[in-house]
């Protein structure tokens, strides 16, 4: 069985993380507050991520999907669904969750502005699509925390899918966030592929995708047109990065 490991970032954030051939890989968080305690995203195939959440709290607990990726929202939530967990996702992201997962789930759908009550802390749920229709971030306004999945990446951002919206209206949901977070100074950003970046994602992370996307958006940024395959098709992509964004990838016809 495909384990995860545990790893305490402060008494209330724990970030447990799935590692692949290539090393560390994906990774989901324990928020604990005083009364309860949610959980962001599931991993793709640990299948201990609730026996390691149990191992650290006893708390009420919820889990809150970012997205429908598998990932994200893998096997492990079969123990979550198991032991009556509610497990939360936006219905957008409900036929991508379909396309790769074996086995049926109910998911409670998510609500724009939806607040996680954990007694000393609150998270907000905001909806920030483009990675995916679905994609939506957890916002803790007080303590300035975000917990964000792949909807803003990681300092690499894959908005070059097949179903990823158009680059215009992620730069919309974007700018909310930038807007949301204005006034909290030290915002800390806990993506869905941490190890992704070398250092701790901060707002300037959310200002400098900005600044990318309003280039490539006004056909400043010129870049070379490329292929990968993914998924058993060719995918027609550009790459792009600014500041703490170290890459970006996009789709030239999907601006
Ligand atoms: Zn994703």
């Amino acid at each position: 069985m495909i384990k995860c490991t545990a790893g305490k970032i402060s008494s209330r954030i724990f970030q447990f993380n799935e590692a692949n051939i290539l090393g560390p890989y994906v990774d989901s968080y324990l928020y604990i507050g005083e009364d309860k305690a949610v959980v962001i995203d599931a991993l793709e195939t640990a299948e201990n991520l609730y026996e390691s959440v149990r191992n650290i709290t006893d708390l009420p607990l919820e889990v809150l999907l970012t997205h429908g990726h598998r990932d994200h929202a893998g096997k492990g939530l079969h123990q979550f669904f198991e032991a009556g967990i509610p497990v939360w996702m936006r219905e957008e992201d409900i036929p991508l969750y379909r396309t790769s997962a074996k086995e049926e789930h109910h998911f409670l759908p998510l609500k724009e502005g939806q607040i996680f009550d954990l007694g000393d802390r609150k998270l907000e749920t905001v909806f920030c699509a483009g990675h995916t229709p679905g994609s939506a971030v957890f916002f803790d306004r007080e303590n300035g925390y975000l917990f964000s999945g792949d909807s803003v990446g990681s300092g690499h951002f894959w908005m070059q899918l097949k179903h990823s919206l158009p680059l215009h209206e992620f730069r919309t949901n974007l700018q909310n966030l930038i807007d949301l977070t204005e006034n909290t100074s030290d915002l800390r950003i806990y993506p869905g592929h941490r190890n992704q970046s070398p250092v701790q994602l901060n707002r300037q992370y959310l200002l400098d995708e900005a600044v990318l996307i309003d280039r490539i958006l006004s056909g400043k940024e010129t870049a070379e047109k490329k292929t990968m395959r993914l998924d058993r098709e060719d995918i027609v992509f550009c790459e792009g990065h600014e500041g703490l964004l170290i890459n970006m990838c996009y789709d030239p016809e999907n601006l």
